[in-house]
């Protein structure tokens, strides 16, 4: 067995934006891939038995990263030297190929920052960059590229991974093929990530981002739809990134998500006629740089002609691509500022197929919300076409499904609509909506604590999820905090 040159420290490990918490026996900091392999090879051989959990950011809310009967890997900020014995030191970008060989624990920023050395970026993000490669891998990793590019993890082209047998394995489309599979999506049931290889392309200079407003929601997807379904369109005929969010709440368009609106002008949903009291908001935006700079303007004009937004309802802003890219950081610093930041998420994320969305509008939106939310609430489309489905990640079976994200934060305030329970219970509400109005929605970074709900989750695919899980983690060592699978050795009178 490997050597295993680490100190244990015991302590309790959270997520920041969590709704749990659990204190593990101890944290490992990880110098190497193989630090990793040796621990997980000691858990799977030892006689008592003990969990590992790897912990990209801590930044999922229901405790995935945690686990109270074993060893937390604390995957970002392990500054050790990264290498598997033989190979270079990472990150490394390897400019011709246009690819980036990363540690699994990498924040997306750092990933970005050491690509724009070169003139180059990843394809597909995430709102939000403080997240890590493993983390975002484990689960799908979407934005609003996604219906162009697909999610992140359609762009990866190899992994290492440690098993849950302790065994560090390089996996691709050619090479250890099932494990690839199986981990891409996987919610860290199969194996840690120690390296990701991930596709990049020539990075933008700048970008134009634009917002519209719609008060009809059947005029705001269908333009959506539309936008989504130019993506094999040749650049200058599509927009990079589309984008949406629902405003129920009276008042400022505004929200943590959003630094875009001035402020100084706010937008009333009143002045603008909203159907039932709610609007909606396209965002999209388009890449150019020196060579493109003439003919953005025209291409944008080109493409906003054949929408249907309300007329004077145009809002334009042009940024640096990385400013675009971190825009959540700059709202997370102000909240941050406020206090605002470290208060729990009872997130609710579903992928909703396109022939329910607007029965989901009229329950949800104009209905169980009731005109009053407490944070973001993103809906955008995506192609199922650019997802693969021989990955673990469970989709809708459309053609297109919406993502629906209630990204609502729980203040302790006087007014019951901001408290945790109240929110909490609205969450449940939606998926009763949804299950009573056979509307078939998957939940994205799903949360579930028994079996049979997780076997309704992935559907058609548990048979093939439960058979890998068999196969590379037999002993259910890896990510109980997702409390898919109890570990053989702790009973089932035992909390997880
Ligand atoms: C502010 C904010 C904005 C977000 N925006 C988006 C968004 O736009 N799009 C999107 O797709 N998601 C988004 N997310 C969700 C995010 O992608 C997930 O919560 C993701 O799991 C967080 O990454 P993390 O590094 O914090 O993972 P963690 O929460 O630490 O881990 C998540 C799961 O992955 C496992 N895991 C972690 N690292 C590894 C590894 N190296 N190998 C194997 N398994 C591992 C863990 O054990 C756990 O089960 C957002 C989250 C936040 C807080």
């Amino acid at each position: 067995m490997a050597s295993v040159h680490v100190t244990y420290k015991i302590f309790k490990v959270q997520s920041r934006l969590t709704l749990s918490r659990a204190k593990p026996l101890a944290v490992l900091h990880p110098a190497s891939a193989e630090d990793i392999a040796g621990l997980v090879k000691a858990a799977y051989e030892s006689t008592h038995g003990f969990t590992v959990s790897a912990r990209g950011h801590g930044h999922s809310i229901n405790g995935q990263a945690q686990t109270t009967h074993g060893v937390v890997i604390q995957m970002s900020g392990s500054r050790g030297k990264r290498l598997v014995s033989g190979k270079p030191a990472l990150p490394l970008v390897y400019e011709k190929e246009k690819y980036i060989d990363v540690w699994g624990g990498e924040l997306w920023i750092d990933v970005l920052r050491s690509t724009l050395k070169y003139g180059l970026a990843p394809k597909s993000w995430t709102d939000y960059l403080y997240l890590s490669v493993g983390g975002t891998l484990s689960n799908a990793g979407i934005s609003g590229q996604a219906f162009n590019h697909g999610p992140q993890i359609s762009n990866v082209h190899e992994l290492d991974v440690v098993t849950g047998k302790g065994e560090l394995l390089t996996c691709s489309k050619e090479q250890n093929t099932k494990l690839f599979r199986a981990v891409l999506g996987g919610l860290g049931q199969f194996g840690i990530i120690t390296r990701a290889r991930i596709s990049l392309e020539p990075a933008p200079q700048r970008v134009r981002w634009i917002r519209v407003l719609y008060s009809n929601f059947s005029s705001f997807t269908k333009d959506q739809e539309y936008l989504i379904s130019l993506h094999e369109q040749p650049a200058s005929k599509k927009f990079d990134y589309v984008e949406g969010f629902v405003i129920v709440d009276e008042g400022l368009i505004n929200n943590w998500r959003s630094s875009f609106f001035s402020p100084r002008n706010p937008v009333k949903i009143s002045s603008l006629n909203a159907d039932g009291g709610v609007l909606y908001c396209l965002e999209i935006t388009k890449n150019y740089d020196e060579s493109t700079a003439d003919s953005v303007d025209q291409e944008v004009d080109a493409l906003l002609k054949k929408l249907d937004f309300l007329p004077t309802s145009v809002f334009t802003t042009d940024l640096l691509y990385v400013d675009f890219l971190d825009r959540v950081h700059k709202a997370e610093l102000k909240l941050r500022s406020k206090g605002l930041w470290d208060v729990p998420h009872p997130w609710l994320n579903l992928f909703v197929p396109k022939s329910r969305i607007s029965d989901f509008d009229k329950g949800v939106f104009k209905g169980i919300l009731g005109n009053k939310t407490s944070g973001p609430i993103l809906i955008y489309p995506m192609n199922n076409n650019k997802w693969d489905h021989s990955n673990s990640v469970v989709t809708p079976d459309e053609d297109v499904f919406y993502l629906v994200a209630l990204l609502r934060s729980a203040l302790d305030t006087a007014d019951e609509i901001h408290n945790l329970d109240y929110l909490s219970n609205q969450n449940r509400r939606v998926l009763r909506f949804c299950d009573e109005a056979g509307i078939k929605v998957k939940q994205y970074l799903p949360h579930y604590t028994t079996q049979e709900e997780w076997m309704d989750h992935f559907g058609d695919k548990w048979g093939q999820f439960y058979q890998r899980k068999m196969e590379f983690d037999p002993k259910h060592i890896l990510a109980t905090g997702q409390r898919i699978f109890r570990p053989s050795f702790i009973s089932s009178n035992v909390a997880l």
